[in-house]
């Protein structure tokens, strides 16, 4: 099949790449002439990992090509899928200028029977809105369906290629079927490809996202009230997830969620139950609790320094929203970064993969370290705010050596108390006793 991809950011240049991978020919398409300059010489603008390694096999392959022209890129495509970003707007909407920009510009090229599939995720209705821009450009009846994707940054390919569930959103079984032939090679484990209406299919989308954002709210407002209560939330953790009807999935306390989707979409779905007449009275909690988390940290270290923190050189791990990406989308790492910052603090951060873009972004605004041991050095204590795997085991002696007081605010919980209690650092972490050294 020949396929284009509108759209070369995380979701398109994964989903392009996957269907490379199971034999298509696909051109990605973005209007960012640099991106695709650096993907033409191999170069991958974003931490995916094992997406380089796929990139170069099937460019070279002759499967995968890179392209800023939309008339090369759509003619002769058999799908062209849409996955250009769908942003908040200045009132924190989706919007979709970029999604009905790249409408009109791939309407006069648009081969007669190939399907337009929005994959980006956008507000339940949409689909109807390109249908119809669609049909008035080209005076035609087009074929558009929705296709959400569910991938995970820093596991995308993985999700991408084992997904839990295709979902498509269509208007006949014809185009059904087409779709679930592109995908019948990531669907070899009988996971199901789910068939629905496209209002259906968008809106399972934010569903999901909703749900999994009330799951990490959940948790982190019991978590909170562990701490008041004299529990231990990862004992309780423990004590609920053995339930098969609970689990353990995204159950994990922390600085509230952040990326590029979570927020948004959270807030997305809770304006179109308004838009519709219905306070979503769950979803303003899930928005409200984890606004306030994210300066849950900020608290215990204005308590532990008594109010002042002018002046004081702190140290900051994580700058990803999450471990095994780059992305900083709305990173509660950087929204603390910022506000020890405003209060004076003299702050060196470092993360493994997120600095170039924290660097691009904030420029001179904090001290950057090129490891993680070196961003202890003279500091009064450290701040840890995204789990990657290298922060989990350090030297704790080493670390204790480099700093000028052993105190660590940890924000996703990643020490054992106990553990802690031997090394003689105060230990602040989530919905659990803060450990002090034994006298
Ligand atoms: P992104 O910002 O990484 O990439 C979007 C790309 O679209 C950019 O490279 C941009 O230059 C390009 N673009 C914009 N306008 C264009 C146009 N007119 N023609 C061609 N290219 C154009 O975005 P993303 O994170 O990949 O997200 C894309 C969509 O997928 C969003 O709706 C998002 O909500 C959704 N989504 C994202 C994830 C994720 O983990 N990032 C997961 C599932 C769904």
């Amino acid at each position: 099949m020949r396929i284009t991809v509108i759209g070369t950011g995380y979701v398109g240049l994964v989903t392009g790449t996957c269907f490379a991978e199971s034999g298509n020919h696909v051109t990605c398409l973005d209007i960012n002439a640099e991106k695709i300059e650096s993907l033409r010489r191999g170069v991958i603008p974003i931490y995916e990992p094992g997406l380089t390694e796929m990139v170069l096999r099937n460019t070279a392959a002759g499967l995968l090509e890179f392209s800023t022209s939309y008339p090369e890129a759509i003619a002769g495509a058999d799908m062209i899928f849409m996955a250009v970003g769908t942003p908040p707007d200045e009132r924190g909407r989706a919007d979709l200028t970029y999604l009905f920009k790249a409408v009109e510009s791939l309407a006069p090229h648009l081969p007669e029977d190939a399907v337009v599939v929005v994959k980006s995720t956008v507000p339940v209705g949409t689909n109807n809105k390109v249908f119809a821009r669609l049909n008035e450009l080209t005076k035609r009846q087009c074929h558009v369906a929705s296709n959400p994707e569910f991938l995970k940054e820093g596991a995308a390919i993985n999700d991408f290629q084992y997904p839990d569930r295709v979902v498509v959103g269509v208007r006949g079984p014809d185009i059904a079927a087409r779709l679930e032939d592109l995908y019948k090679p990531f669907l070899r484990n009988n996971h199901p490809f789910v068939v629905m209406s496209p209002a259906s299919a968008e809106f399972t989308k934010y569903a999901a996202n909703a749900l999994l954002a009330t799951k990490i709210s959940f948790i982190n407002e019991m978590a909170n009230l562990c701490e008041l209560l004299g529990a231990d939330i990862n004992d309780v953790r423990q004590g609920i997830g053995h339930d098969r009807r609970i689990g353990f999935q995204f159950l994990f306390p922390g600085v509230g969620y952040g990326g590029s989707c979570f927020p948004k979409d959270v807030h997305e779905i809770a304006g179109l139950a308004r838009d519709a007449g219905m306070e979503p009275r769950i979803l303003a909690a899930v928005e409200s609790v984890n606004q306030a988390q994210k300066s849950i940290l900020l608290d215990k270290i204005l308590d532990h320094f008594s109010g002042a923190l002018k002046g004081r050189r702190i140290a900051l791990w994580g700058l990803a929203f999450k471990p095994q990406t780059d992305d900083i989308r709305e990173a509660p790492g950087l929204v603390l970064a910022q506000k020890l910052t405003e209060l004076g603090v003299d702050l060196c951060v470092y993360d493994p993969a997120a600095m170039p873009n924290v660097r691009k972004e904030h420029g001179d605004r904090f001290r950057y370290a090129t490891g993680q041991m070196e961003a202890l050095q003279g500091a009064e204590a450290l701040v840890i705010m995204t789990e990657w795997r290298v922060f989990q085991h350090p030297d704790f002696a080493e670390m204790k050596a480099a700093l000028r007081s052993p105190v660590i605010f940890d924000g996703r919980n990643l020490y054992d108390r106990e553990q802690i209690k031997k090394t003689g650092f105060t230990y602040y972490s989530i919905g659990r006793a803060a450990v002090r050294p034994e006298k």
